[in-house]
């Protein structure tokens, strides 16, 4: 398993991340101009130059590299992914999370291909119940303790999902039981619509509040630190 991109394959990957700007620019300045050929062409020959490249980095680059955190969890990063985000990624886990949150996580993995279909949850509103699509951009596998995180990786969404694991594999069943009670009494108070689809969402997206600290009712708030505990001192106020 590679721990390193090399020199020359990290080459190339600048040159698939430069070509992907330069596609999306080309379908920008297209949406000014919707019926023009030369916008047409240009997104086409944006499109060539992107796959050589991609092509050219499969060659040369492992699919991804894989490190070991300082709490055993590993983390891979697909080569498509940039590696500011996976700074970024590594940074929120040693100075946003506090450590024990992530105990026994065993992998957290930023993806390059596609998310998975997004999925429709039903929930109930004023007495009716209507559907809210949501689009998996990362994922909690409570088995396998594993994360998936698809580019591009937003900070909110890994936190949710480090939620998840917080609420499965480091709060006792009695715990759970608290917060599922909390819920069903507070449910109009979650902080998102996705929060009320579910016990265990709801715990992801308050979580999610909590870490970054947002705002949230004042009784989610308390039963938050009290389970997940309180957000690591940032050392300055
Ligand atoms: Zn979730």
């Amino acid at each position: 398993m590679a721990t390193k991109f090399s020199d020359k394959c990290n080459q190339i990957r600048a040159r698939v991340f430069a070509r992907r700007n330069a596609l999306t620019t080309a379908r920008m300045v297209s949406l000014f101009d919707p019926n023009s050929k030369t916008s047409e062409a240009r997104i086409e020959r944006a499109k060539e130059r992107l796959a050589e490249a991609e092509a050219e980095m499969a060659q040369h680059c492992p699919e991804s590299i894989t490190v070991t955190l300082e709490n055993g969890t590993k983390f891979t990063q697909d080569r498509g992914v940039p590696d500011k985000s996976a700074k970024n990624a590594r940074d929120l886990l040693k100075d946003k999370i506090p450590a024990d949150d992530v105990t026994d996580l065993t992998e957290i993995k930023l993806r390059d291909d596609p998310p998975p279909d997004t999925k429709s949850v039903r929930r109930k509103k004023d007495g009716k119940t209507v559907n809210i699509t949501v689009k998996a951009a990362a994922t909690y596998n409570k088995k396998t303790k594993t994360i998936n995180d698809y580019h591009p990786t937003k900070e909110d969404e890994l936190k949710h999902e480090i939620g998840h694991h917080v609420c499965y594999h480091r709060m006792t069943a009695k715990e759970r039981a608290a917060w599922d009670k909390l819920w069903r009494d507070k449910r109009d108070t979650m902080p998102t619509d996705y929060a009320k689809t579910h016990e265990r969402e709801g715990f992801a997206e308050a979580y999610e509040f909590l870490r970054n600290n947002k705002e949230l009712d004042d009784d989610i708030r308390k039963k938050m630190i009290e389970l997940a505990g309180a957000n690591p001192s940032t050392g300055g106020n």
